[in-house]
């Protein structure tokens, strides 16, 4: 449960320390490969680390994405989910059962070298969602309308 020792290096070169609570928290972020809410992250953090509170895992969470260690994201109506930087990936959310399918990042490269040449930017982390209606809700939808 020390994968937060790995990123002390990164922390430490923009000079902050690693403390518990980061240490907590990045521990919940790594392991999951998933987005999580503040609110998921406290409850799993909390086990490792007693003496965390929710509003302290919301700060750390924006601390964290301030440098460079988490990523968020509002897949699901707007709700801000987290998860941990580094893996290049984008999604597709139903915005009406805000069911969540990861999309290989092979998928968009071709249209992100072309924008990249097209604007000039350098894209560097780009995580996309792309929202839109599953194929269940579809079927949902269309029984209700018979
Ligand atoms: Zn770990
Ligand atoms: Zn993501
Ligand atoms: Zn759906």
């Amino acid at each position: 449960m020390t994968c937060g020792s790995e990123y002390a290096p990164g922390l430490r070169a923009r000079g902050f320390r690693m403390t518990p609570q980061r240490m907590a928290i990045l521990h919940v972020l790594h392991h999951s490969g998933a987005h999580l809410s503040p609110t998921e992250i406290y409850k799993k953090a909390h086990r490792d680390a007693p003496s965390l509170t929710e509003p302290t895992v919301y700060r750390t969470l924006e601390f964290l994405e301030k440098n460079g260690l988490a990523i968020s994201s509002q897949v699901d109506n707007r709700k801000l989910v987290y998860e941990i930087a580094g893996r290049n990936h984008h999604h597709l959310s139903c915005q009406s059962c805000g069911a969540s399918f990861e999309v290989q990042p092979e998928a968009l490269d071709g249209i992100i070298r072309r924008l990249e040449k097209s604007s000039g930017y350098r894209f560097i982390n780009s995580h996309v969602t792309f929202f839109g209606i599953c194929p269940k809700c579809q079927k949902n939808k269309s029984k209700k309308g018979d």
